[in-house]
């Protein structure tokens, strides 16, 4: 069944438009066509940025209120119709009606959040006259948008992602191109539909769909686009820095991230919870645990429980709600995790779990042995593979841990208070869990990595300061 959404056609410059060259969407599970949405092409991505230059000054021009206005009652829309998003994300990407429902609920508070920091566009005054000669100035600063943003997003939180850069982007007066992974446009697609009803004056948003590869360029080398918010794989992020020229950019880049049992922690719960960290959206989470260090003491004990908790996670129907996993976003791409960790069990590597595909769906898998210059320890699996290491020391554990060119987040299980400060002061990432996968996020937290993971910080509040510029306001007085 087709899933029933205005997202048959593209929101251009503020009006739903058709094209007659189409991509198909399918669902991973079946293969079977959903849906499809418009192809666009060169010509639709220079007029999207035109009419975003008209968005720019009526976006700049919404009142602090009416912007909350916006955002708070396309999430009272979304909320409305939690089933019908989740369905849709559940449908056109990987993840569980679970995770899905998850999503939707995290996405509407995800623009409640903007509403709210929108209150918080403040500036705050400079005491200029504490350099000599400037006794008689006073002034302040204040923000103010960037203009036009570029938002490219992936397929993996296929509403949730468009929301961390939509909302922020409205609440700091921006206009917004959104280009939503080929893969997941339906979903983006909703949350424009969420905005329109909720007011968005047109012109402001454009959410475009077609393929990176064909209109990728016209955006992101566009001297009219003054910013890039891009969020994807770390190849695509670098090639659109280098074209990108001199605009803002924020990257929300991959990561491979490590965590770190040691010997006093509840071993059964750090399985649990890493075994929920490495599969959450059949590992295709940038957050996802992949290289798991564990102190040598307690190694053949940990990789019992997890070898048992990984192979209790459920395989079956996206849309059951016992369901814990389900495809990844192709076939293709199983079948590059398939290679990975065929060139691990090469290496030396040998399986505790899963290692088996049908299709598009790839077992849970727990590796060990495998060598640390082997892909799929150096790389990002971006699938459901998790590895353990023995290490002898915390300060082995951490060495191992930042000798990638990742740095996302970090997780670590201790009872020890000093082994958790130093991990939190030594590893090399934009956060780290204490007793907690590295997976952990909330909406409103500071979210964003070092090395190739990344450029600046997304979490609401934080993406409205790299969405907007701070504009000084000094006043010289001639009698003061
Ligand atoms: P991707 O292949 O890099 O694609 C991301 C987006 O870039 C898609 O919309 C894609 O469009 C677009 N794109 C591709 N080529 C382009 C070009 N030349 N110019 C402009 N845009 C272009 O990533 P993905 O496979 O969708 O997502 C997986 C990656 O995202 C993983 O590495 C994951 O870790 C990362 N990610 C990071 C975060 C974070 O917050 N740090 C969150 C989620 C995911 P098409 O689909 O049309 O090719």
């Amino acid at each position: 069944m087709a899933t029933k959404t205005a997202g048959r056609k593209m929101l251009l410059g503020g009006e739903w438009v058709d094209r007659e060259d189409r991509i198909p969407v399918y669902d991973p599970e079946n293969g079977e066509q959903i849906d499809s949405v418009p192809a666009a092409a060169k010509e639709d991505m220079e007029y999207a940025i035109q009419v975003a230059e008209e968005g720019a000054a009526i976006a700049e021009s919404l009142t602090v209120r009416e912007r909350m206005d916006i955002l708070n009652k396309a999430a009272a829309y979304i909320d409305e119709r939690r089933e019908e998003f989740a369905e849709t994300i559940a449908k056109e990407g990987s993840k569980t009606i679970n995770e899905a429902r998850g999503e939707a609920k995290r996405a509407a508070e995800t623009l409640r959040l903007g509403a709210e920091e929108a209150r918080r566009l403040t500036g705050e005054s400079i005491n200029f006259d504490q350099m000599p000669g400037n006794e008689n100035r006073m002034g302040y600063y204040y923000h103010f948008p960037v203009g036009v943003i570029a938002a490219i997003t992936p397929f993996n939180d296929p509403l949730n992602l468009v929301a961390h850069k939509v909302s922020p982007g409205i609440a700091a007066g921006n206009a917004m191109i959104v280009k939503p992974a080929t893969e997941t446009p339906l979903s983006a697609l909703k949350l424009a539909e969420a905005l329109v009803h909720a007011g968005l004056p047109k012109k402001v948003l454009t959410v475009i769909t077609g393929r990176g590869r064909d209109i990728g360029d016209t955006l992101v080398e566009s001297s009219k686009v003054n910013m890039i918010s891009f969020t994807g794989g770390l190849e695509t992020g670098e090639a659109i820095a280098k074209k990108a020229g001199l605009k803002k950019l924020s990257m929300e880049l991959g990561s491979n991230s490590p965590a770190i049992v040691m010997a006093d922690t509840d071993l059964k719960k750090a399985a649990d919870s890493l075994t929920s960290g490495a599969f959450a959206a059949s590992g295709q989470n940038c957050l996802g645990v992949q290289r798991i260090f564990i102190e040598s003491s307690v190694y053949d004990e940990f990789k019992k429980h997890m070898t048992k908790a990984v192979s209790s996670v459920k395989l079956g129907r996206k849309l059951s709600e016992d369901t814990d996993m389900g495809p990844l976003i192709n076939e293709k791409e199983a079948k590059r995790v398939q290679e990975w960790v065929e060139e691990a069990l090469d290496a030396g590597g040998n399986i505790l779990a899963g290692g088996k595909r049908e299709g598009a769906l790839y077992h849970p898998t727990l590796l060990e042995n495998v060598p640390e210059d082997a892909t799929i320890v150096k790389e990002e699996v971006f699938g459901p593979v998790v590895m353990i290491f023995p290490v002898d020391s915390l300060d082995e554990a951490i060495t191992r841990s930042n000798q990638v060119n990742y740095g996302l987040q970090a997780g670590i299980f201790t009872k020890n208070i000093d082994a958790a400060m130093k991990a939190a002061r030594r590893l090399h990432v934009g956060g780290v869990m204490i007793n907690d996968s590295s997976d952990f996020r909330i909406d409103a937290m500071p979210f964003g990595g070092v090395k190739g993971s990344g450029l600046g910080r997304e979490g609401v509040a934080f993406a409205i300061e790299e969405m907007s510029e701070k504009r000084i306001i000094c006043f010289k007085l001639e009698d003061f």
